[in-house]
């Protein structure tokens, strides 16, 4: 970091500066220029927000030069990260759809949209046993019951299955029965959370916030790898802007601004992010196209009786379009699907 102390300051400010940042194990390189002195900071281990450096007298600017992700980062590991579910690699040439019902609602519906996403060419399910409602009057998920029709599902397809973890208490029971846990968007920063999940070492689908910036989303994963798991599939659902058209809106920019900056396999929801099934096929394309390593898409065999989020779930017809479509644009990219 580069740390720039005002034209006021004096000696004995910048010396006070210096030992600060010795004191924390930091090597300082101090250039007094003319009008101002600047330090250069290197051997960044504790991150500078703890040094309360801007609090300082005499200190103007503290300048990072290094993100504050460091596993999560490309100059970390320069090479993608693939994970491997089954005989699933997430990460690699391969695009992946996981698909499925936003919540699981019986054992008959999980059955026949396990089969019809399988013999569409999806490679994973997806479906909610535990669902983050906006209100507490709407279907919560069938729980317990809802993972044991996913496990059903998982043993009849073969498919491997991503479900949601609403919180601490019932994280072990999800991660019994699910191959990826899902973290969703409104627990991205549910720092506890996190860190219990990434004790159980399964691959997390870590989706980002509606509200939390490329950054931010990147910290989060930086949880799951500083916890010793470095099996994170990131997903991006859609973020909040004053766009009232579609239910968020869908940053496809940072599918390629986060597999430049980290070397995490990136998945995009363009079911969640548009909200309306009509524009799930063409922001899936795009999502391809702008390099994303899988999709995470809705689907139910009869939307109009879904008790979540109906319309936004492909009829299995549309998912058979999309299928073919995301097909052909992978191809066109260099990547199969
Ligand atoms: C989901 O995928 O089931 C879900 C609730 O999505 P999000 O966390 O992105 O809202
Ligand atoms: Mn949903």
């Amino acid at each position: 970091m580069i740390v720039i102390m005002s034209s006021r300051a004096g000696a004995r400010e910048i010396e006070a500066v210096v030992n600060r940042l010795k004191g924390a194990g930091f090597e300082v390189h101090v250039s007094r220029g003319a009008e101002q002195t600047v330090l250069g900071v290197v051997g960044e281990d504790t991150p500078f927000a703890d040094l309360a450096l801007e609090a300082m007298p005499g200190v103007e600017k503290v300048v990072p030069v290094l993100p504050p992700y460091k596993l999560a980062s490309r100059s970390y590991k320069s090479e993608n990260t693939v994970i491997r579910v089954g005989n699933v690699e997430i990460g690699g040439r391969a695009v992946h759809v996981m698909a499925g019902p936003c919540a699981v609602e019986s054992r008959e519906q999980v059955m026949a949209c396990a089969g019809l996403v399988k013999s569409a060419g999806a490679s994973i399910l997806r479906g909610g046993a535990f669902k983050p409602r906006t209100s507490p009057y709407s279907f919560q998920g069938l729980e317990k019951e809802g993972l044991l029709y996913l496990a059903e599902a998982r043993s009849a397809t073969g498919l491997p299955v991503v479900t949601e973890a609403l919180d601490i208490s019932t994280l072990p029971l999800v991660a019994e029965y699910a191959d990826i846990i899902q973290i969703g968007a409104r627990n991205m920063q549910n720092f506890p959370l996190l860190k219990e999940a990434a004790s159980l070492g399964k691959p997390i689908l870590l989706k980002r916030s509606p509200a939390a910036t490329v950054e931010e989303w990147l910290m989060a994963a930086e949880y799951i790898l500083a916890g010793g798991n470095g099996q994170v599939i990131l997903c991006e659902r859609g973020i909040r802007t004053f766009n009232g058209q579609t239910r968020y809106t869908l940053d496809l920019s940072a599918v390629p601004v986060v597999k430049s900056l980290s070397h995490l396999p990136v998945v995009v929801d363009p079911s969640h992010a548009t909200g309306k099934w009509r524009y799930v096929l063409p922001m899936a394309r795009a999502a391809v196209a702008a390099g994303a390593d899988g999709l995470l898409v809705e689907v139910h065999p009869d939307p109009a009786r879904a008790l979540c989020d109906g319309q936004q779930a492909l009829c299995p017809k549309a998912f058979l379009a999309m299928m073919e479509d995301v097909k052909k644009v992978a191809g066109a990219v260099g990547r199969e699907c």
